[in-house]
């Protein structure tokens, strides 16, 4: 590795630091360092940020709303095609 950072990461000691976190100047190795546009964050920095970034919670929720949305027309269809089934059968 050409670039000495200096140090080893703060969250594993016996890891070589790549890089060092916007948010909280530690160093952090590879597997701590989120790169979020294109800016290094370590996962504590992430999960902070993450928590308080809007749309993450909405988008989910609008994830939950279409599966049951979906659910729910599948269950009409579902319950259209049964009536006339039982229509025709008698
Ligand atoms: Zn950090
Ligand atoms: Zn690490």
């Amino acid at each position: 590795m050409a670039l000495q950072i200096g140090g080893n990461c703060h969250y594993h000691p016996m890891r070589a630091g790549i890089g060092v976190c916007v948010e909280c100047r530690q160093v952090i190795c590879v597997e701590c360092t989120t790169q979020f546009d294109g800016i290094n964050r370590c996962a504590a920095c992430l999960a902070k940020m993450s928590r308080v970034a809007p749309g993450k919670a909405a988008a989910s929720d609008f994830r939950v709303a279409s599966i049951a949305a979906l659910l729910g027309v599948f269950g009409v269809v579902w319950g259209a095609v049964y009536w006339l089934v039982s229509l025709v059968a008698s």
